[in-house]
């Protein structure tokens, strides 16, 4: 085992649930290891994180320290208190809110100053923290919070733009060099390569993200090498870049009480849901959700609802409302008949113990990078509904590389803006990944990839060995 009392890594996460998460765990991974580790963010992610990192204590010789620096969200240009993309009001201002992250940099150097951490490990959309890291000649490693498969796929996109030979958006090419011939379409590649005029702006910030990657010291993946090898080398080798796999970082959590206490307190009980789903049949049940920050337009949500009354299937369905009352976005009469079948989440899921939980089938969701590899991480196969950004990448590792996916067909992309869903197509989809020989086949193979999940974090395994690697590279350089 590697012990580093001396060696003090500062993880800023990106203000963004999918980004904080993952780095509370991954901060908890290195304190097992001795290393003191600092999580940075705004004093309301704060409260969040703190009560998330309280809940873990017990297990972890170190505690983590939390330091805050005020993010001057009103003179950005945002609302008051908005200090996390899942506030910020409507779509039109998240290149206002990513834009406004640089203003956070003055207060962490003067952290840096103040702490004097050994190496800084920060989000992929803090460009500037390569030059923060500089300055105070320190190794400055990026987070970015996807798969290796979904950042191959993108950086072989960028310097061949295979997408400009076809004409139309259904049209599919083949990724030049990309490992295992994988077909995409246009709403596979990456804004800043499609270059769409009325992005420019992240372009531009895209850009900057992948020029201080390159002047970085390496980057650190919550993936594990098994579950996709080829994808692991091929950055590696390709692109000459350091990278370690540490995942899945969600398995550190070991306890009920950590694992729903990841993010956000959950809106339900814990012990409810659970015992609401002890009495489902294994596999019975598909849990339903779009992550921290996608909020479905209502016509869109009752598509849902009558996707899933359809199915038959019984369900766990997450929706971003904290309303009260008979919805009226819920087609007439829905919950009464659903009773006993369905259960609505209104809020925040404990998503980690629900998908651990044998009466789980299948998860539509998506694809955010947690949520596919909490998925994988439990052994549950997805139905996958991908909406935006590299989801779509995402989308494609689950179904055509592991094939632990069906694609909800009538999903066109993000491009296809103000699409609706229809019913039948989700329920089409859901037949496929809960029941008959295909869901049974997925299943297999899901299981077979959480057992390879769990050995890579177990001692020597490939994740726990990277995370030893890393801190022991960091400690010959550093100390
Ligand atoms: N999550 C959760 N409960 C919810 C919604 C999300 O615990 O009701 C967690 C989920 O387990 C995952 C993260 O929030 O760890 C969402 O990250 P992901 O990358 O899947 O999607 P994003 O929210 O970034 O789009």
């Amino acid at each position: 085992n590697t012990s580093n009392p001396n060696l003090h890594i500062m993880f800023f996460p990106f203000l963004a649930y999918g980004h904080i998460i993952p780095t509370i765990d991954m901060a908890k991974l290195f304190t097992t290891k001795g290393v003191k580790s600092t999580i940075v963010t705004t004093p309301l992610n704060a409260s969040l994180i703190s009560k998330a990192v309280e809940k873990s204590k017990p297990n972890h010789h170190n505690v983590i320290q939390i330091q805050t620096i005020e993010f001057p969200c009103e003179e950005a240009g945002l609302p008051k208190g908005c200090e996390n993309m899942d506030s910020v009001p409507s779509q039109d201002l998240f290149i206002t809110f990513f834009k406004a992250t640089s203003l956070l940099q003055k207060p962490f150097e003067k952290l840096l100053l103040e702490q004097h951490p050994h190496c800084i490990v920060a989000d992929a959309f803090y460009s500037w923290a390569t030059d923060s890291a500089s300055k105070f000649k320190i190794p400055r490693i990026v987070f970015h919070g996807t798969c290796f498969f979904s950042l191959c796929a993108s950086e072989c996109m960028g310097l061949s733009e295979p997408h400009k030979n076809v004409s139309s958006d259904s049209d599919s090419f083949l990724v030049p060099r990309l490992p295992g011939e994988i077909k995409m379409t246009k709403k596979h590649v990456p804004a800043f390569i499609a270059n769409k005029e009325n992005s420019r702006e992240f372009v531009e910030l895209l850009e900057d993200a992948k020029e201080a990657q390159a002047k970085s010291y390496g980057v650190v993946v919550n993936s594990f090498y098994e579950l996709e090898s080829a994808y692991a080398d091929f950055y590696r080798d390709e692109f000459g870049r350091k990278a370690w796999p540490v995942g899945p970082v969600s398995l550190c959590n070991r306890n009920t009480r950590e694992k729903a206490n990841r993010g956000k307190e959950a809106t339900i009980d814990e012990f409810e849901c659970l015992k609401w789903l002890d009495t489902k049949k294994a596999n019975s049940v598909v849990y339903v959700s779009f992550g921290s920050l996608i909020n479905l337009p209502d016509s869109q949500l009752r598509e849902i609802a009558l996707g899933l009354e359809a199915s038959g299937q019984h369900f766990i369905w997450v929706v971003k409302k904290d309303e009260k009352g008979t919805a009226k976005w819920l087609p007439e009469g829905f919950e009464k008949r659903m009773e006993g079948k369905g259960l609505i989440i209104r809020g925040w899921a404990p998503q980690m113990l629900i998908l651990e939980h044998p009466a789980i089938g299948a998860f539509v969701t998506h694809c955010g990078w947690n949520s596919t590899l909490e998925a994988v991480a439990a052994g549950v196969p997805m139905i996958t509904w991908p909406i935006v950004a590299e989801q779509f990448c995402n989308e494609k590792l689950a179904t055509e590389v592991l094939e632990i996916g069906v694609a909800v067909e009538a999903v066109k992309g993000v491009r296809m803006e103000g699409e609706c869903v229809g019913w039948d197509a989700l329920e089409k989809a859901l037949k496929r990944g809960m029941v008959g020989e295909e869901a049974e086949e997925m299943r297999n193979k899901a299981k077979v990839l959480a057992w390879f999940a769990k050995q890579a974090v177990e001692e020597n395994g490939s994740s726990y060995s990277a995370l030893n690697d890393l801190i022991q590279e960091l400690a010959s350089i550093c100390l």
